[in-house]
């Protein structure tokens, strides 16, 4: 098949990837679609990027008409899986139709994942099925209204065929729109290319979207490896804030941007437990909740190595030094974490001065937190409830458990000390700490309706973590963990 491109659009996307980097795409075509169709729509994202007439053109979305100037591509990468190298992975089931400028004027990619095969797709399919597509969708729309960098959904559309996973499932497609697909693992690729001049320009183009401040340094490949740390220390302490377990930090799955990307078998924890892993193939638990920040220090570790050949020519004394300088960098990735995660902690318990107590305390509530099985999104909101409590006299004091009720007098002394009014502490924690996030035992009864037709639980779930600070009727059990300690065994699988 050939697509046809689309004239009557006023969006014109470009191919700056493309064109700077041509060893690292393959000019590839969506799959044939027997008959899209339009299953979730993101409105507010579509008016934004000025692609709102796309909700009626399923064609476009799944790449059989192409919106003027896309020139779609496979991106090559490769990665560390758990550990191991994987020389070549690659887009095997997904497409970059091209960029476009979004609202602040940066690019943006606009990208399809269940597009069918292509020269990377190994033994997979090349598709996709409905539940982890919707499943995609909701968790980072739920994230970018956390506030947490993340990519975006635009749209998933059912294809019309049918993919066999565990069963025979409903095949869908996501448009996906990123700030970039740029990932360590693009880099670790174009590092083992023959060409050096590859890895150069991937630098350069990194620097120019990314972190343009880069450009000016002294050595630039290495400036860039120090924005890509901040912006990675700043994700995973947001994550850390949240109570999200990612599952699969792999070194393809590590943005360049700092977004959150490839939602597989993520989740958020509830109960707290710093073990807490959900994915199925995660055997060893390397990718359990308390492991994120030296994960995604162990992954700029392989940035790092990746950008070397950039910096340190053949010259063997250049490369000691230059190794100096990259370990000098990734150092500053735990102390930029843990300000980033103190930063959070402060917000989330109403207090704004920079205590040198206030780590002692914050680790406090955390262990706290672990002994009292304490559900992480609850804890918070019952926080602010509690010093509401001192504005009412009459209400009773809170449900927590005996961990937290004896972590809440160094607070409480330390909000004293502060002398805030406790209507605006109470109110800022609301305004940093959601009432809705996605609740595993949700997530899977709105996915399992989806599958069966019936998309309602799924609107409703989207709804609720889409506006996830302000508590609204009707959501109440959306506020709520799974009565039945669901999380305990629930385990989540690889996006497919
Ligand atoms: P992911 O687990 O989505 O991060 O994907 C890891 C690698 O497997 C990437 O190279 C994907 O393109 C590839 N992949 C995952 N699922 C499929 C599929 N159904 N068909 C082809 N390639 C796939
Ligand atoms: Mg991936």
């Amino acid at each position: 098949m050939s697509a046809t491109i689309d004239r009557t659009s006023d969006v014109e996307l470009t191919s700056v990837f493309r064109t700077a980097l041509p060893e690292l795409v393959v000019d590839w075509e969506a799959a044939e679609m027997p008959e899209p169709r339009v299953v979730a729509f993101n409105d507010e994202l579509a008016a934004e990027l000025g692609l709102g007439a796309l909700r009626d053109q399923a064609d476009v979305l799944v790449g059989g008409r192409l919106l003027p100037g896309s020139h779609p591509v496979a991106m090559a990468y490769a990665g560390h899986q758990f550990g191991s190298y994987n020389p070549q992975l690659g887009d095997g089931r997904a497409l970059l139709l091209g960029e476009l400028s979004g609202p602040d004027g940066a690019l943006v990619d606009l990208h399809l994942k269940g597009s069918g095969r292509t020269p990377f797709a190994r033994g997979g399919d090349g598709r996709a099925a409905l539940g982890p597509m919707l499943r995609e969708f909701v968790f980072s729309e739920a994230m970018h209204a956390l506030g947490v960098p993340t990519t975006r959904s635009l749209a998933v559309v059912t294809t019309g065929d049918r993919v066999h996973r565990a069963g025979d499932d409903v095949g869908a497609l996501l448009v996906r729109v990123a700030s970039s697909h740029l990932r360590v693992g693009t880099f670790e690729y174009a590092a083992r290319l023959p060409d050096r001049d590859v890895l150069r320009r991937l630098v350069a183009h990194a620097i120019e979207r990314h972190h343009p401040g880069a450009a000016a340094a002294d050595v630039p490949a290495f400036a860039l490896l120090d924005g890509v740390v901040g912006v990675q220390a700043e994700l995973i302490a947001q994550w850390m804030l949240v109570g999200f377990v990612h599952g699969v930090m792999n070194t393809d799955n590590t943005t360049i941007s700092g977004e959150t990307i490839d939602y597989g078998p993520c989740a958020f924890m509830n109960r707290f437990d710093p073990d807490t892993v959900f994915s199925s193939i995660d055997h060893g638990g390397r990718y359990r909740y308390a492991h994120q920040p030296s994960i995604a220090e162990w992954n700029l570790t392989r940035l790092a190595e990746a950008l070397l050949p950039a910096v340190a020519e053949d010259d063997r004394s250049n490369l000691e030094a230059s190794v100096e300088q990259a370990k000098a960098v990734l150092e500053t990735f735990m102390p930029r974490f843990r300000s980033a995660w103190e930063r959070g902690m402060r917000s989330k318990l109403g207090l704004v001065d920079e205590h040198d107590d206030n780590g002692a305390l914050f680790d406090g509530l955390i262990a706290a937190m672990r002994d009292d099985r304490a559900d992480l999104t609850l804890t918070f909101r019952m926080l602010s409830d509690e010093v509401r409590r001192d504005t009412r006299l009459v209400s009773a004091p809170l449900d927590h458990g005996d961990a937290v009720g004896a972590w809440l007098p160094d607070w409480r002394t330390r909000l004293a000390g502060e002398g805030r009014d406790p209507g605006d502490v109470a109110a800022a924690m609301d305004a940093v700490n959601p009432v809705y996030v996605p609740r595993n035992h949700l997530v899977e009864a709105a996915l399992d309706a989806a599958a069966g037709g019936d998309l309602d639980q799924f609107r409703t779930l989207l709804d609720a973590v889409t506006d996830p600070f302000t508590p609204r009727p009707g959501l109440e059990r959306h506020a709520l963990p799974a009565p039945d300690d669901f999380d305990r065994t629930y385990q989540t699988f690889c996006g497919t």
